[in-house]
């Protein structure tokens, strides 16, 4: 298998699709916005250049998955944003140059202002329109129906099985497995005949120890069974629910054998677009580092907008409420941050989701201190460090890669 990985990706598949250009018009960041962080992410020619925003209705949600990072959310972190507040932000972002935006949780199909969130979006002339959500009311063809027509252009579904009992088991909602196959299937339906969400329908799968060994055959379900064409799979963040849980949080070393067999099976089998996100490149095999044509194709982070946030929030974290703090987030004198404002009245927090990973989410292992890789690695989930501890990290070398194009 090793020698045949090492052939296969020596020689890998053709060239990388075009360049994506976007109109990422370089506004001047406004008070409590961010600007567009192109220093923060790795190069790549293959990223969708509109500015981005990420905005959360609130953190009600119609499941509890097992790994949900947000726990059991409060009483009042489960009201949702008032719709004039949502049309206020929506003119902020849209003023200072964002054309993509996206609506989070919770499950923002919960939101009762979700339909005219989007329809106000696509008015005042965003032109990527997404949503991140579990689909189990995409089900229901007369809302799927309304949100489309409303303007969404993109649809990413969370779901984590290929079988009724690994998905309700996960997500603790029984039936769920059928509700989302069939919101799937009618979306996958309006797509095709009807040329729905030009942006895309990807299925997200979180990486956890109870699926990452059926990761072939989730593939296969997905593109074979659903006809769904774009799977990304996200590496286990251990926080909330999670926190702690060394069953669902597997090593790495354990899950990398797997990753490699579903790039083999990407490549050659099902050639659709399959995109990975959470592993450092020290985790993964020198044939994967040093070939940049299947970097660029298979590590979401070459493909992952430069985005902003605004997020329902306790507090900022290490910014004081009310708190501007410029440039580039970086508190002046205290310990790095990615919270550029809190907004005390709105108990909202706002901060690039690049440098929120680098700087609040995740741990840099001891290795990466000789590490060459540290300016474009964010590290590795605190979460993950906490339970399996950072001994298993090497620092790499530039030299032993293909980035050194791409620093
Ligand atoms: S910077 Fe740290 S986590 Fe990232 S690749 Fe290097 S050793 Fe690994």
């Amino acid at each position: 298998m090793a020698n045949f990985v090492s052939r296969l990706f020596a020689r890998s598949r053709a060239a990388a699709p075009p360049p994506i250009v976007g109109d990422a018009g370089a506004a001047a960041p406004a008070r409590g916005l961010i600007s567009v962080r192109p220093d923060n992410q790795p190069k790549s020619q293959l990223r969708d250049l509109r500015k981005n925003v990420e905005i959360n209705i609130g953190k009600a949600c119609n499941n509890r998955c097992v790994f949900c990072i947000d726990g059991l959310p409060k009483r009042e972190d489960r009201s949702y944003m008032p719709f004039p507040k949502m049309q206020h932000e929506l003119q902020q972002w849209y003023g200072e140059g964002y054309r993509s935006v996206g609506f989070l949780g919770g499950e923002p199909t919960t939101y009762p202002k979700i339909c005219d969130s989007v329809a106000y979006a696509r008015e005042l002339g965003f032109t990527r329109i997404a949503i991140a959500t579990n689909a189990t009311k995409l089900r229901l063809h007369h809302f799927t129906d309304r949100i489309l027509d409303a303007g969404l252009t993109r649809v990413t579904i969370s779901m984590h099985g290929h079988i009724a009992e690994l998905e309700d088991k996960l997500t603790r909602v029984p039936g769920n497995f059928e509700k989302k196959c069939k919101a799937i299937r009618y979306l996958v339906h309006k797509r095709r005949t009807e040329g729905a969400l030009r942006d895309g329908l990807s299925v997200n799968i979180v990486l956890n120890g109870w699926n990452y060994r059926y990761l072939p055959k989730m593939m296969q379900f997905f593109y074979e069974r659903m006809q769904v064409d774009d799977l990304r799979v996200n590496f286990i963040r251990p926080e909330g629910y999670a926190v702690g849980d060394a069953d669902l949080t597997p090593q790495y070393k354990k899950v990398v054998p797997y990753l490699i067999r579903a790039i083999v099976l990407a490549e050659t089998h099902f050639q659709k677009v399959f995109t990975f996100g959470g592993f450092p490149m020290c985790v993964l095999p020198g044939s994967l580092r040093n070939n940049k044509d299947l970097l660029s194709r298979y590590m979401g982070e070459y493909r992952d907008l430069s985005t902003a946030c605004s997020v329902r929030s306790n507090g900022g974290d290490r910014a004081a409420p009310g708190q501007d703090i410029s440039p580039l987030g970086i508190i002046k004198n205290g310990p790095p941050s990615s919270v550029v404002h809190y907004d005390q009245e709105e108990g909202r927090a706002r901060f690039n989701w690049q440098d929120r990973k680098r700087h609040d989410l995740k741990g840099q292992p001891t290795a990466c201190g000789q590490c060459e890789l540290s300016s474009v690695c964010e590290g590795v989930w605190k979460g993950y460090l906490d339970i399996w501890g950072d001994r298993a990290f090497r620092p790499v070398r530039v030299a032993d890669t293909a980035l050194g194009a791409l620093l």
